[in-house]
């Protein structure tokens, strides 16, 4: 890989990751909720900071960015759609926009739903997206500014991902997920599998995160809205994929 990856845990349950291209020594962190977190980890790998790719406007995603610009002199990479703060954004991105981190691409998808400015970043030759609060492991975000129907057009977008994809979601939220899941998809054998395996792994104080796109259309039920199984469990055998997410969205800020 050209690209090193480093997962770091901060605040209760969220998850930030910073990159280092080998070539060019280039770095860039994913979001900073949390400046504190944000330096300590670059302190621990030893590498110093240049880029900060913000995800969406949630505070909890750009409490620290102001800090760490100050603290580091990055350059701050942002969504160019209007989120519930403003920010001063380096470069504002937006849908299919791309740019190079080091001499590697990084492509610009725009996933709102969560939020409205949400974007996720995605590199091609490397097998890696950064989806934010948009697709988690077993699970996706709430549907807070966006409508149900912009949340499944990301969905949508997102399966076009190769299934080899590693997705890194920004938060430890496995194991409620897979409770949900399993409430809508009992039968699914891949799911209970992988329930067990994430209970492991967070007993153990392991991060389930990154996930990968081949075991989230095989257990999130999100991806799954065109599945017979999931669609009978929800009495929706004929019903459209996007009212089969949504009902399923529903069933969730309801479980
Ligand atoms: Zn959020």
């Amino acid at each position: 890989m050209a690209v090193e990856f480093h997962l770091f845990e901060y605040l209760s349950d969220n998850y930030g990751v910073l990159l280092r291209d080998d070539a060019t020594g280039r770095v860039a962190c994913v979001d900073a909720g949390e400046a504190g977190a944000v330096l300590a980890a670059l302190k621990d790998k030893g590498w110093e900071l240049d880029e900060l790719w913000i995800t969406h406007w949630h505070w909890d995603h750009t409490d620290g960015l102001e800090e760490v610009r100050a603290a580091t002199g990055c350059k701050v990479i942002g969504p160019a759609y209007e989120g519930g703060k403003s920010f001063t954004f380096d470069l504002s991105v937006k849908d299919r926009d791309s740019f190079s981190f080091g001499g590697v691409d990084v492509a610009v998808w725009h996933t709102p739903g969560h939020t409205l400015d949400m974007v996720n970043y995605y590199m091609p030759s490397e097998g890696v997206i950064f989806t934010g609060d948009t697709l988690f492991a077993m699970g996706c975000g709430r549907v807070f500014e966006g409508t149900h129907d912009q949340m499944f057009t990301s969905m949508e977008k997102l399966r076009t991902l190769p299934s080899e994809t590693v997705v890194y979601g920004a938060h430890e939220y496995t194991i409620a997920n897979a409770n949900f899941a399993l409430s809508v998809d009992p039968e699914n054998a891949a799911l209970q599998a992988r329930a067990k395996e994430v209970e492991a792994l967070r007993k153990a104080g392991t991060p389930t995160m990154p996930t990968n796109m081949a075991s989230e259309l095989e257990t999130n039920p999100f991806l799954r809205y065109d599945q017979p199984s999931l669609r009978a469990m929800l009495g929706m055998e004929s019903a459209s994929d996007a009212a089969v997410f949504s009902e399923t969205r529903t069933r969730k800020d309801n479980f």
